[in-house]
């Protein structure tokens, strides 16, 4: 099992590898996703790794701050799709098709951002409100409606009314985070509240929601460093 350990707030979440051939700590901000590891000695404490990385703070949320360089998708170009890497190729369809593990663009010459968000739009709602119906019946509650935009300071919300939004860009996460969100704003038509009660109910419905809520602290920015958005 991996081990990771979070510090600071906003709290970042670092993945510890001992290694017997290391010598001192080396500490990485993986390029692709963001992911924060610590390579150690075998024999180091845990204690020394946190030490270490408190005094590195300053410099790994430097890192990740100049990080996320905004993405343009293009023909070459790969997109994350539930998870996985999804190689942008020039397609003959009138709208984006998955073919494995690429999607097929159309060539209109046009940008393609427009015709890929409605796209990731279709696949979220295709994920998305079958998951909330399953889950809500299992707290024996009904959803509203639901509303998937692009939102950027948050992944979900929850109505008194049991309306439901969610950012779309969820789906370019893997499963289990999407899954975690959903069980969340669920769990808001039972307890309407951030409080212990509430979290036993997103517990109910996602045993391992901390492992898909930490993973979205983490890497949540790179879903945003896309532009899919209509050009303006
Ligand atoms: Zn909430």
């Amino acid at each position: 099992m991996k081990r990771t350990i979070q510090i600071g707030q906003p709290e970042l979440t670092v993945e510890l590898r001992r290694s017997s051939r290391a010598r001192r700590y080396s500490l990485r901000v993986s390029a692709v996703d963001g992911k924060i590891s610590l390579t150690m000695p075998a024999g180091a404490r845990e204690k020394a790794a946190l030490d270490f990385l408190h005094q590195h703070e300053r410099w790994l949320r430097d890192k990740l701050a100049g990080q996320p360089e905004p993405v343009i998708p293009a023909i070459g170009e790969s997109l994350p799709l539930r998870g996985k890497r999804h190689l942008l190729v020039a397609g003959t369809s009138r709208a984006p098709v998955i073919v494995g593990d690429e999607i097929h663009v159309p060539q209109t010459g046009k940008p393609l951002g427009p015709p890929l968000a409605a796209f990731l739009k279709l696949q979220a709602r295709n994920d998305i409100v079958p998951l909330c119906d399953i889950l809500a019946a299992r707290v024996n509650r009904k959803v509203s409606r639901i509303s998937l935009r692009d939102t950027r300071s948050r992944w979900g919300s929850c109505t008194e009314n049991g309306c439901l939004m969610f950012s779309w860009r969820l789906v370019m996460a893997p499963p289990e985070v999407l899954h975690y969100v959903v069980a969340h704003e669920v769990a808001h038509l039972v307890e309407m509240n951030h409080s212990p009660a509430f979290w036993r109910v997103v517990e109910q419905l996602d045993p391992d929601f901390q492992t898909w809520r930490g993973w979205l602290r983490a890497n949540g920015a790179q879903l945003h460093r896309y532009r899919l958005a209509v050009p303006s």
